[in-house]
Formats: C-alpha cells, sequence, structure tokens
C-alpha cells in the first residue's frame, strides 16, 4: 500500500494512509498547542460572544484570552442551571450557545441528585468523532495486524428522556452510537466488531448484553481485542457468561436464538450468523462448567492481544480482577472524554496503568487549569488562585480542569483533578487524580460524602422506634462481588437489648439508603445490574474507637480525628471486617425510572 511516508509520524511508522494523516493531525495540535488554544478561543467567542451569557460580561467583541479571563467567571453547574432549565423548558433563544441546542447529554454526575444535563450542538458530534478516528492509528504502532481480526467489544446505548420542550436527554455514547455517523460508518479493517450494531443499540440490556456475548463466542478465533467502555462494564459481561453460558452453549449447538431475545431486528441479523455448532458448545461447556474462571478471557478469546478497557481513576479498584479473569493481559486506556467535551487520548496505550497519561488534545475546546494544592484547602473566594493555560502548566503539580467549548459551557468546573506528568510536543500530559467529592463509585455512579450521610439519616429513622441509632459509620465500595456494591460498616447504639432492631429491619435500612442515592447510583441498580444489593455491616460496640486508635497510632491527631467516610486501606478493613456482628442486604432494588424527578 502506498503510504504517506515523506511525513513519517515522530510517533512511529504509520500502518496505512488513514493513519498517517491522522499522525500527523496530532502532530500538529501538539506542536502548536498555544496557538491552536488562542484559536479556538477566539472561535468560540466569535460565535457565542452575543449570546445573552456572554453578553453579560462585556466581552466588546473581543476574543482573546486575556479579556476572556478577567471578565468571564469560573463557574460551576449549579451557577448554570437556570440558563439550563430555560433550555429544557423550551427557549430557543442564544442563551448559552448562538446554534441551536440539538440535545441534552446526560452526564453520570449529578446535582441535586439528578443527572447533570450538558447542552450540546450538532457539531460537536464531530469533534467527538475526531478523537475516537485518533485511537486505532495510536494503538496500530503498538499492536501490529490489528485488521487481520476483530474486537469484541461490550457497548450499549441506554434509556434516553425528553426534557418538557421536547428535546433529547441522553449519554454522550448513546448520541453517539444512535447517530448515522456510528450507523453508516465507513468499513475500516482495523475497527470491526464482533457485535452487530442491532445489539449494540437495543436499549435492553439482557437481549443487548446476550447477543454480544453470543457473538462474540460464535466468533472467538477472529477476537484480537476485548473491551467496554469501562473495566466495571467488562466485568459485568464475565459475570453474564456465568449466569448465561448454558444457554448460549444450547443456542450455538442448535443454531437457534433465545426465546428471551425478542427484538426483531436482532433475530433478523442473527439469521445469517448463528448456525448450528456442537463441537463450539461443547468447548464452551467444558471451559465454562468448571469452577476455576481465572484466564477465561484468554481460554475463550486466544487470540486477545489486550483488554481496551478504561483503568484510571476509581475504575483502579478492577485491575486485580481483570488481571485474574485475563490471566495478565495488557490493559489498554486509551481516551478521557466526557459529556462535557471530549478531552484527549493516551499516545502510550500498551503502558502500564500507573503509568496512563492523557494528552488533550488543544482542538476540543479552551482548557484552562485550576491549581489544586492536594495539602491545603482552597484559597478563599476573594483571593481565588490565578488559572493556567494548557501549554504552561506545570510538570509534577495538579490542577483541576476547566473548559470552555463550542457547545456554550464557559470557563466551566468539570471537577477533574489532574496531575501533569510530562509534555507531547507542547502539549501537556495527565495521569488523572481523582473526581473530587467523590466517595463512592462502583460503575459510573459517583456518591459523595453528603448522599450518603443524607442515606444514613433517612435510615436511621427506621432505627428510632427500638431507640437504637448509628453511633459511626463509614464505607466500603466492594468490587470483589460482580457487580461491586457498596458496603456500609455501621456501629448502633441500642439502648434496650430485648427491643434490638430486627434483621428484616437492618435489611430494610439498606434499601433506605439506597432509595436515597442519586439517580445514577439507582439506574445502576435497577436498570444496568451495574451494582449489586447495599449491604450494611454491623460491627461491634467499640470498634470505631478502635479505628481511631489506630489512626492516632500512625499519627493522626486527636484533636482533629474524624472517623473516615470512606475506607479502602487492608489493614482498616481487616479489622472492620474482624469486628463485624451481623450483615445485611437490600432486599429489593430501589425506586428509578428514565424520568427525571424534577
Ligand atoms: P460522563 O460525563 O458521565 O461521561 O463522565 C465523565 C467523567 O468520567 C470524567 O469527568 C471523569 O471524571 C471520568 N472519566 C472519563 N474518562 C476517564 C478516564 N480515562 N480515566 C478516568 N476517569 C475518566
Amino acid at each position: 500500500m502506498a503510504i504517506d511516508s515523506a511525513l513519517p509520524s515522530p510517533l512511529g511508522t504509520p500502518v496505512c494512509e488513514k493513519d498517517a494523516k491522522a499522525l500527523r493531525f496530532i502532530e500538529e495540535m501538539t506542536r502548536n498547542a498555544d496557538s491552536v488554544q488562542e484559536r479556538v478561543l477566539a472561535e468560540i467567542l466569535s460565535r457565542n460572544g452575543e449570546t445573552e451569557y456572554l453578553r453579560r460580561f462585556n466581552l466588546d467583541g473581543a476574543t482573546d484570552s486575556d479579556t476572556f479571563k478577567s471578565k468571564v467567571p469560573v463557574v460551576t453547574y449549579e451557577d448554570l442551571q437556570p440558563e439550563i432549565q430555560r433550555i429544557a423548558n423550551g427557549d430557543r433563544s442564544a442563551i448559552l450557545s448562538s446554534h441551536p441546542v440539538s440535545e441534552f447529554l446526560t452526564s453520570s454526575g449529578t446535582s441535586a441528585g439528578e443527572r447533570k444535563l450538558m447542552p450540546t450542538i450538532h457539531e460537536e458530534l464531530d469533534r467527538r468523532q475526531l478523537l475516537f478516528s485518533l485511537l486505532m492509528p495510536v494503538m496500530n504502532l503498538y499492536v501490529p495486524g490489528l485488521d487481520k481480526g476483530k474486537g469484541l467489544y461490550f457497548l450499549f446505548v441506554k434509556a434516553e428522556t425528553k426534557t418538557a420542550s421536547g428535546l433529547l436527554a441522553r449519554p454522550v455514547l448513546t448520541s453517539y452510537y444512535k447517530s448515522e455517523k456510528f450507523k453508516t460508518r465507513p468499513y475500516d479493517p482495523f475497527n470491526v466488531y464482533t457485535s452487530p450494531d442491532e445489539a449494540i443499540l437495543c436499549v435492553d440490556s439482557f437481549q443487548s448484553m446476550y447477543i454480544q456475548m453470543l457473538c462474540g463466542l460464535i466468533m472467538r478465533e477472529g477476537v484480537l481485542r476485548v473491551g467496554a467502555v469501562f473495566a466495571s462494564g467488562l466485568l459485568r459481561a464475565i459475570r453474564f457468561l456465568q449466569l448465561n453460558w448454558k444457554q448460549l452453549a444450547d443456542d450455538i449447538s442448535a443454531g437457534t436464538l433465545n426465546p428471551n431475545v425478542t427484538d426483531p431486528s436482532i433475530r433478523k441479523c442473527m439469521e445469517n450468523i448463528l448456525k448450528p455448532n456442537p463441537e463450539l458448545a461443547e468447548f464452551i461447556t467444558k471451559e465454562c462448567s468448571g469452577e476455576k474462571w481465572d484466564g477465561i478471557i484468554t481460554r475463550i478469546w486466544p487470540n486477545t492481544k489486550y483488554l481496551d478497557v478504561i483503568v484510571t481513576g476509581a475504575m483502579a479498584q478492577y485491575i486485580p480482577t481483570l488481571d485474574h479473569y485475563s490471566g495478565g493481559l495488557p490493559l489498554a486506556c486509551t481516551m478521557y472524554a466526557s459529556s462535557e467535551c471530549f478531552f484527549g487520548l493516551n499516545m502510550k496505550p500498551m503502558c502500564k496503568p500507573s503509568e496512563v497519561s492523557y494528552t488533550i488534545m488543544p482542538n476540543m475546546g479552551y482548557f484552562e487549569f485550576l491549581p489544586h494544592d492536594p495539602n491545603y484547602p482552597p484559597l478563599s473566594p476573594e483571593s481565588p488562585p490565578r488559572l493556567v493555560d494548557l501549554a504552561h502548566v506545570q510538570v509534577g503539580k495538579q490542577y483541576e480542569l476547566v473548559v470552555t467549548t463550542y457547545a456554550g459551557l464557559n470557563r466551566y468546573r468539570i471537577g477533574d483533578i489532574l496531575l501533569v506528568t510530562g509534555y507531547y510536543n507542547s502539549a501537556p500530559q495527565f495521569r488523572f487524580v481523582k473526581r473530587k467529592n467523590v466517595l463512592l463509585s462502583i460503575d459510573s455512579d459517583k456518591t459523595d460524602e453528603a448522599e450518603l450521610q443524607k442515606g444514613i439519616d433517612n435510615a436511621s429513622l427506621l432505627l428510632k422506634e427500638f431507640n437504637a441509632s448509628v453511633i459511626e459509620y463509614t464505607s466500603y465500595a466492594d468490587t470483589t462481588t460482580i457487580p461491586g456494591h457498596y458496603v456500609i460498616f455501621w456501629e448502633l447504639l441500642v439502648k434496650d437489648a430485648a427491643n434490638s432492631p430486627s434483621d428484616e429491619v437492618l435489611n430494610q435500612c439498606c434499601l433506605v439508603v439506597e432509595e436515597s442515592l442519586n439517580s445514577v447510583y439507582r439506574q445502576g441498580r435497577v436498570a444496568d445490574n451495574s451494582i449489586g444489593p447495599l449491604e450494611i455491616r454491623v460491627v461491634k460496640n467499640g470498634t470505631f474507637e478502635e479505628l481511631m486508635d489506630y489512626a492516632i497510632s500512625r499519627g493522626a491527631s486527636i484533636n482533629q480525628y474524624k472517623a473516615p467516610r470512606c475506607v479502602s486501606f487492608t489493614p482498616i478493613l481487616e479489622l472492620l471486617n474482624g469486628r463485624v456482628v451481623s450483615k445485611h442486604f437490600s432486599p429489593a432494588a430501589p425506586h428509578w425510572v428514565p424520568e427525571r424527578r424534577r
């Protein structure tokens, strides 16, 4: 094949002309990060400068960063809520964006218990697709031959809703998979999935998963990479196989399709894929019927070269389990993105998870960085720290990401804390440190301290009639179960031992906590099956004092000691688990419907 090698990429040798073009684009953007950023801001301000929002700050036509920064405030979602609500209610005037808002993207970050609504515009789809199109050209530099087989990716759409005025509200990937861009994508030998689009686009998570797994099994020899967006999603697929392999093997053996798969378009497309294959069914039965599931991924899909899943941030908790099922296959974290904006990619996708750094692509939006010192509380609002430009962040320092987007967010705090690890050309590279204020997370849920406290308060009301109360509590994301689940350790003060709360009441307490948590958590429990029933472990009296003694023995100050609201340190977990007197699980799924509560 004729490759434009006149300009070999410093990143490596591209395998085809399409890749060469993508790598050149990365070079061009990262070499000129500063000027690309100035251009992006100027473009955004020239089109959105006359919106109602920006007019408030009297930019007077200026499109330069100095004027922008001196006049436009840094904001959070709550600051923009009135504007967002007006758009949701049908006000079509140019409030945040001069381009019409095409839909809302529902973030997994919540505000007052509901998903945040991010306005987006049509052309953002192009920008997202552009970032997607850079991933394989980089991967092809490190893993040869990916055009010789397929990717088994577990990809899903989620329920969508409409706002009062009829604008669609759905997660960003649902928006992408349902777009013509995805559905009519040209054939690309480096990006062939085993999953038919009909299965990816089926909103019923059982049918979707069943077919994706079935196709993955049928095409097992040709699978070169296995993935999902997040690590939790891939583990859910393995769990699905554990629970459903018999039925899957029966279908493969007879060439018939499970009657629980009712979606007509799926049934139709499976007619061409599903043929009786008793030999394969026997193989699957042999591999799946045993007790040993370690290395199952490589046994069933022996040609897998890597797992393509995000294991940075909260997902790092799944690395040991993924290693167990895959026999330690490389874990590739390819991109960093959000509903607000797609940010960037990992230029060394085969590096160890602990070394993953994402390079923010300067063309995706205008980026600023709020210095974040993990050891000191934020400065007072009177003297806010100066925000730093993309091309001027310092290696070794942490920052909170602030974005300005074409869709109309201006100086918006995403809430992610990033550490600068180095530069690629003039574009900095970042390690994802954490999302601010997240205490517990199993899948895409993000539960903060206040939400958990509210759950405990509500559950405590059930204890009142027993003259009992919660003295202290802490929590833990237990990912040893699939799906993972929240565990709350609590110590009770029971004044009347003869009338202590029954098992049933304590089980009910679990459900009350769940009912109090945000809608992303409840959706994970109800619709996605990505989070297991919440557990309360009652610990012996005096346990939290022991915990304090332990912390003090390790240098904590007695005066300042507060029980941590979330724990993950093994010795502390061992201490708590050693004092458990009873365990209780939520007896039912909490309430969740796709519609928003407000
Ligand atoms: P959402 O808006 O629901 O798509 O969630 C976006 C958030 O997910 C980001 O702001 C991050 O907190 C997190 N996230 C996305 N990509 C990554 C990644 N590669 N590593 C760690 N966290 C990520």
